[in-house]
């Protein structure tokens, strides 16, 4: 997958594609990357890059000319184009698996108010949200959703390791412990040590509905009506 990150601030980006199983990825051939500095693009000898905005109003705005240019240098009008805002449609994991598919994603990275209305209209496919907050600029938000997308592309990490992940089939995880067996007084569930499959299974399962009952019980509904939910239950009937 080819990712493209359109910031005015390409170092705060620039590390973590330096780091870990994202730098894995880059250097085994299955991401490739190119930071797009907005400034790069100004026409005058201030670099300027942000304006008042029409009607006024407080903060200032991206200028539509150099952020055009910054994305036509990368051909962006031909390739999925998102904007990271607050006022987008929420992430989810079924977005991240959508936008895994892709071959090219362009990222753009808003600051002060945001960008131009024009530059969506002209260049935007996806317009999405991280959460309900506000971030200060659109960098972290960005690698969010880079982080969340590629390591569901093939070969990036194994397929078991995301089958049970939080939201795979629309609950949370179960509880995760390692070595010792007893940390400060408290010990592990008997039935992690059991070696009995079915029994740990079952045990992963009454935990995952129960995190998700108390801390997301819209998810639950939902997993409800969702057929991978039901065989799973159906495969571990206590009968
Ligand atoms: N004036 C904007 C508003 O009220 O929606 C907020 C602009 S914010 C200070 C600057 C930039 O940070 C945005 O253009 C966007 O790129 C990014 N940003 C902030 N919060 C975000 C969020 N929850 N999701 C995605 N991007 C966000």
């Amino acid at each position: 997958m080819k990712l493209k990150i359109v910031t005015l601030f390409p170092a705060i980006v620039q590390l973590y594609f330096e780091m870990s199983t994202m730098a894995r990825a880059v250097k085994r051939g299955i991401i490739e990357y190119t930071l797009v500095n907005i400034r790069d693009y100004t026409c005058d000898k201030h670099k300027t890059c942000d304006d008042n905005p029409y009607g006024g109003g407080v903060g200032m705005v991206i200028l539509p000319e150099p952020l055009g240019c910054a994305l036509d240098s990368i051909d962006a009008l031909h390739k999925h184009v998102v904007y990271v805002t607050p006022s987008g449609i929420p992430f989810t994991q079924d977005k991240a698996l959508e936008l895994s598919c892709e071959k090219e994603i362009v990222f753009i990275c808003g600051r002060y108010e945001g960008v131009d209305q024009r530059i969506i209209d002209r260049y935007v496919d996806d317009e999405v949200s991280i959460g309900d907050y506000v971030l200060s600029s659109g960098e972290l938000a960005s690698l969010v959703i880079i982080d969340t997308v590629y390591r569901l592309i093939d070969g990036v990490i194994s397929t078991e390791s995301l089958d049970e992940e939080s939201f795979s089939d629309g609950l949370l995880e179960y509880p995760q412990y390692t070595r010792p067996e007893e940390y400060r007084g408290m010990n592990i569930p008997d039935v992690l040590l059991s070696g009995h499959h079915k029994h740990i299974q079952q045990w992963r399962l009454t935990q995952r509905i129960a995190k998700t009952l108390a801390v997301r019980p819209d998810l639950l509904e939902r997993a409800q009506k969702n057929d991978s939910f039901a065989k799973k239950a159906n495969e571990l009937s206590w009968n």
